[in-house]
């Protein structure tokens, strides 16, 4: 059996920073991929150019049962702490909005470049190698794929979440926890599009390819100004990714179209105008159309409109109201809410409390952040955290 100081279940974002960092510190680190690719989800993520941090990284930017746990890994390991690795690397980035940072020119630089750390830092990394079990060893543990057996003192669990199962998402890290006794949260598609009911599929389907920007309101009060983008499927786009973190089954998401006072604004601006024409100049047309059959709107010149039915129609497009059917779920969705319950780890170090010298990293555990770069600050940022101790 070969004996490792350090064994890594996950070449992801998290793993490859732990690992990294682990090497550096002089322990003999070994990595384990099921895959055939190192870092699948970094090349897919971001369009192919990686949202790999934020300029505004807070903690009230991650969901987690346990709201404090966040602050001290984001605190140790920040977002400009990453950006200075990006510069060593002489990769070329850019803001795209609210702080995203993106590549230039492509994900694959990201994982060059965590390869590279990797490989400075002496740390094997063995790909098509699924890790099948996992036993307590003495004061460290036994690891088995199909056909090694490593030992190692520590082990981190950097197995990521169940979003896009065909490039290698599984639940192993899920059953690791259970099996020494933590407690795992349940976990549901998160960063994720919505589907429709049917009753909504006759009316909002023909809009699929419109897009505008809203503010989305999940029914907790969470708002995200974003855009919002009708799809054959239901609904999309970075409001509804944002907010569908925050949604439940069965309740009701809140769009506001069109701010309140803004009507108000249209019938004293221009009061022959008609409702149907007047709105075809703030919000797209095929929207319009739709709006005005689905709401049941009369089309009349603005100044025809009685105060109580210009308030009805106000409030209808400020607060546009709709029961998603559901979601897209796991195949399509960016992250997984839920997972390992942090109250089972240390903040500081990513160890389970209770199972000395195993560890947890990136999204394996119930850590998720919004869209914009949040969910890989969070594996680089609990990933280094582990790679400091392990
Ligand atoms: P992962 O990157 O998922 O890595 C887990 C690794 O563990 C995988 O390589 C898997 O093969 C391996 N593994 C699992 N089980 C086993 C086993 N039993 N044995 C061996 N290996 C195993 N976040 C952002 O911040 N910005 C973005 O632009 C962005 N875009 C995204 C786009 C898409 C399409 C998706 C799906 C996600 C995106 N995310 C983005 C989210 C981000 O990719 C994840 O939060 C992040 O990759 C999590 O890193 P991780 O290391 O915890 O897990």
């Amino acid at each position: 059996m070969q004996a490792w100081d350090v064994i890594v279940i996950g070449a992801g974002a998290a793993g490859l920073m732990c690992a990294a960092e682990a090497g550096r510190r002089g322990r003999r680190v070994l990595v384990l991929d099921h895959g055939k690719r190192i870092g699948r989800k970094i090349l897919m993520s971001g369009g192919g150019r990686c949202n790999f941090t934020n300029y505004q990284v807070e903690p009230k930017a991650f969901l987690c049962a346990n709201p404090h746990f966040v602050k001290s890994a984001l605190a140790r390991y920040t977002q400009w702490d990453f950006i200075a690795l990006v510069d060593k690397h002489g990769i070329d980035y850019h803001e795209k909005t609210l702080g995203q940072l993106f590549c230039d020119d492509s994900a694959q630089n990201i994982v060059d470049m965590l390869v590279k750390e990797c490989d400075q830092a002496g740390v094997s990394i063995r790909l098509r190698a699924e890790v099948l079990e996992v036993d307590r060893l003495g004061e460290g543990f036994m690891v088995a794929t199909h056909n090694e057996a490593y030992s190692c003192h520590s082990l981190v669990v950097a197995t990521g979440g169940l979003s896009m199962p065909k490039i290698g998402a599984s639940p192993f890290g899920y059953k690791l926890a259970e099996q020494f006794g933590l407690r795992v949260l349940p976990t549901r598609a998160g960063l994720v599009p919505f589907t429709l009911q049917p009753e909504d599929k006759q009316s909002l389907e023909p809009l699929a390819g419109v897009s505008l920007p809203v503010v989305a309101e999940s029914e907790d009060g969470t708002r995200f100004a974003e855009s919002l983008l009708f799809t054959h499927r239901g609904l999309s786009g970075p409001a509804v990714l944002q907010i569908s973190s925050y949604w439940q089954p069965g309740e009701r998401v809140r769009f506001e179209l069109l701010p309140a006072g803004r009507l108000a604004e249209g019938v004293a601006d221009s009061p022959n105008q008609e409702l149907k024409t007047w709105l075809g100049r703030q919000l797209p047309k095929r929207l319009v159309e739709a709006l005005l059959a689905r709401e049941g709107l009369v089309n009349k010149p603005l100044k025809q409109y009685t105060p109580r039915e210009l308030a009805a129609i106000e409030e209808r497009l400020a607060a546009w109201s709709l029961q998603p059917g559901g979601t897209e779920g796991y195949r399509t969705a960016e992250v997984t809410l839920g997972g390992v319950d942090t109250h089972e780890l240390s903040s500081k170090t990513m160890m389970a409390n209770r199972v000395p010298n195993l560890y947890f990293v990136g999204e394996v555990m119930d850590v998720t952040g919004w869209l914009g770069g949040y969910n890989f600050q969070w594996a680089w940022s609990s990933g280094w955290c582990a790679g400091q101790v392990v």
